[in-house]
């Protein structure tokens, strides 16, 4: 390691300040998020009630999710739900956080576009 920090990142591509913020390896990824979804959530706390973050989802009862990378097992989990965020006081709504980073490589880009189509129907574990 030099004085600017290593040569390469510890899942083997060269080490920089984009790759950092951008491999999941290092952690800068789940840390963003994290941040956005804890600061979305109080903020709603704000305007809506029954505001909660990564609470778990409903068991499936035989529904089918559109994606195929939708978790369907019984601890799924959504990143912040709010009750009355739409105006109806009695409806709950389900928000999960999604961070880019809005300057991809071209290389990147593809992979960019993919990531943002069909977010609805994800589904996540608790880690
Ligand atoms: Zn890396």
């Amino acid at each position: 390691m030099g004085a600017e920090g290593p040569s390469h990142c510890i899942c083997g591509k060269p080490f920089g300040v984009e790759h950092a913020l951008s491999c999941p390896t290092g952690g800068f990824p789940i840390i963003r998020h994290n941040e956005l979804r804890d600061i979305t959530a109080s903020l709603m706390t704000e305007v809506c009630h029954g505001v909660a973050v990564e609470p778990t989802l409903q068991t499936l009862s035989g529904e089918q999710m559109a994606l195929c990378s939708a978790i369907t097992t019984d601890d799924a989990r959504v990143d912040i739900q709010a009750t009355g965020f739409w105006g109806d006081r009695k409806q709950r709504a389900f928000f999960d956080v999604k961070v880019f980073n809005l300057l991809p490589r071209a290389s990147e880009t593809s992979h960019w576009r993919n990531a943002t189509r069909g977010v609805n129907g994800i589904r996540r574990t608790h880690s």
